[in-house]
């Protein structure tokens, strides 16, 4: 049997509300998710999971979490009821220590809202088994770039690698709506176009080269995902050039992009 290859996918999740709303962004998402099929499992990379070392979920069923406060009450009572994938969690594990990356495993680990808010909109059957992997705040984007390509024979193995954060993310500046502020719009446009053009040494040192992007992310965690993504689509032979997938704003300035990363499927 021949596998489909899946490409490496970042998204940006927006605010839980996304799970609520029915606006461009989940039209897209649910689009997407019936044009990619279904992948055998998914790995959920997410912003909201922060540790120190790289920690896979091995959970056999993980639990949605509400990890949020403040929010209608209606979203605490959404359950995503996917299975877990440990089988994926110990290839993930076996990829990661083959490149000399560590890697921990974690057996009670669910799934938070930056893995089930776009899941349940890519998938809401929730019919595919879905694995976790953290972030790591403290380290920079060319580790994140480092896990990804040493996961990438994953997607020639039926997986579909879903990076999940945020192309701008500043909670100080976010408003209830109206057009992007310009130095959102700038590191947003800046972005956009690296990724399209494959400058993978600009993109991992986007500190020093995107315009605004102290204001556009005063700490790293909701971009980080996207670097995991960058480089499991890049493979050995250098990187490949992504697609866009998806434009659009929500609270203001919070980009809701999405990229495509890898073989076109
Ligand atoms: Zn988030």
């Amino acid at each position: 049997m021949s596998l489909k290859r899946y490409p490496a996918l970042f998204v940006s999740h927006g605010a839980p509300t996304l799970a609520l709303e029915t606006n461009d962004t989940t039209e897209f998402l649910r689009r997407l998710g019936g044009e990619l099929g279904k992948p055998r499992a998914i790995l959920c990379v997410s912003a909201h999971w922060n540790t120190a070392v790289p920690t896979v979920s091995a959970a056999e069923k993980p639990e949605t979490i509400h990890d949020f406060g403040g929010f209608p009450e209606e979203l605490y009572r959404i359950r995503y009821p996917a299975q877990g994938a440990p089988a994926l969690a110990a290839s993930v594990s076996a990829l990661l220590s083959e490149a000399a990356i560590e890697c921990e495993t974690s057996q009670g680990r669910g799934l938070d809202h930056g893995a089930w808010v776009p899941l349940r909109l890519l998938y809401p059957g929730a019919e595919v088994p879905v694995a976790q992997l953290s972030v790591q705040p403290r380290l920079d984007p060319a580790h994140h770039f480092r896990i990804g390509r040493a996961l990438t024979p994953l997607l020639e193995e039926g997986v579909l690698l879903l990076a999940t954060g945020s192309v701008t993310h500043n909670l100080s500046k976010i408003s209830t709506g109206g057009s992007p502020p310009e130095w959102a719009r700038q590191f947003d446009e800046w972005l956009g176009r690296k990724i399209l053009e494959g400058s993978k040494e600009e993109l991992l040192e986007y500190r020093r080269h995107a315009p605004y992007a102290q204001m556009a992310h005063p700490t790293d965690e909701h971009l980080l995902p996207l670097f995991v993504a960058l480089g499991a689509g890049s493979g050995k032979e250098g990187v490949r050039p992504g697609r866009s997938l998806h434009r659009d704003w929500t609270l203001g300035s919070l980009s809701m992009a999405a990229y495509s990363f890898g073989p076109a499927e």
